[in-house]
């Protein structure tokens, strides 16, 4: 154990858009941190050459000898088998059909690797370090362009019988609720993401009516600007997003029965308005016992919970 502590992972948060990569300490220390948009435009080819020469450039940037890093962890978008390392065909990426990405990075970079589902990386981070440190049971919910969900239980990431466990996102709220891009209707996602709130805000914006003269908000800085200004219709989507979350919550509180819940994503950013009845909702539905228990947190690494995770789950098989 003593020798893993005084040696250092690199760890990657893979995303569509970003990657953030860095050498971390087995205390969890990040150094040498580095971002750049993903190449990935021309499939995974490109994908995986652009990830290899990143992490040659980050080791090299280290100035720490070779010998001295030990493996390397990755959050990757989902879906994946984190046991063989394999990816199976993820909804944002072009040409990835079961590719068995760990094995291809062991060859390249010789040493060893571990991949994770980008939700359960940022999980894994937050209990190592984040808000979940020192828990038993933690479930974090991303809250962005999608809405994801991992779980850690007793120390280690629960991942079901085929690698889909901890999609909240696509759990039913509402019967017969707005068609969601998997296939299902009424999904937490189409409510509570990103995109399907500003939808929603929209729609109502419009129904009020102005005379054709209606721009349509394009992002959540505009919706908190809105709420800044005290506009009552979008006030009203705002808290009935958070009622929404709070029934998704209050059914994970009675059947996980967590210590935390971690709320991470730029969706959070709408603050007390959003959280207020979030948390209302959830003291209204389960359990006594389940909410007595339970804490409802931010992230507390924000963008280096994947980092963390990544880092976490590669020590922890070395
Ligand atoms: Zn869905």
């Amino acid at each position: 154990m003593t020798k893993i502590l005084n040696n250092h992972v690199l760890a990657a948060d893979v995303g569509g858009t970003n990657t953030r990569m860095a050498i971390v300490t087995g205390n969890g220390d990040i150094l040498t941190l580095l971002k750049k948009p993903t190449h990935c435009k021309n499939g995974r080819d490109e994908m995986i050459r652009f990830l290899v020469s990143f992490a040659r450039e980050v080791i090299e940037k280290s100035n720490l000898p070779e010998e001295k890093i030990c493996g390397m962890g990755i959050g990757f978008p989902g879906p994946l088998n984190a046991e063989t390392g394999t990816i199976f065909n993820p909804p944002n990426l072009n040409g990835w059909d079961n590719v068995p990405l760990k094995d291809i990075l062991e060859k390249e970079l010789k040493m060893p690797v571990a991949i994770e589902n980008d939700a359960n990386a940022a999980a894994l981070g937050e209990w190592w370090k984040g808000a979940g440190s020192g828990t038993g049971s933690l479930f974090c919910i991303t809250l962005g362009t999608g809405v994801g969900g991992g779980m850690v239980l007793g120390g280690k990431v629960w991942h079901g019988a085929s690698s889909i466990a901890g999609e909240i996102g696509h759990t039913t709220i509402i019967r017969d609720g707005i068609e969601c891009t998997c296939g299902n209707t009424g999904c937490l996602e189409i409510y509570a993401c990103s995109g399907g709130i500003l939808k929603r805000v929209n729609d109502a914006l419009l129904e009020e009516g102005d005379n054709g003269k209606f721009q349509p908000l394009t992002n959540l800085k505009e919706i908190d600007q809105m709420l800044i200004q005290g506009n009552e219709v979008v006030l009203k989507i705002i808290k009935e997003t958070g009622v929404i979350l709070g029934i998704a919550i209050a059914n994970l509180a009675n059947l996980l029965n967590p210590e935390v819940v971690v709320l991470f994503g730029g969706v959070t950013n709408l603050g007390a308005n959003l959280i207020g009845p979030l948390k209302e909702e959830v003291k209204r539905r389960a359990f006594k016992k389940a909410t007595e228990s339970l804490r409802i947190e931010f992230s507390q690494l924000g963008d280096n919970s994947g980092i963390l995770g990544a880092a976490k789950n590669i020590l922890s098989r070395l």
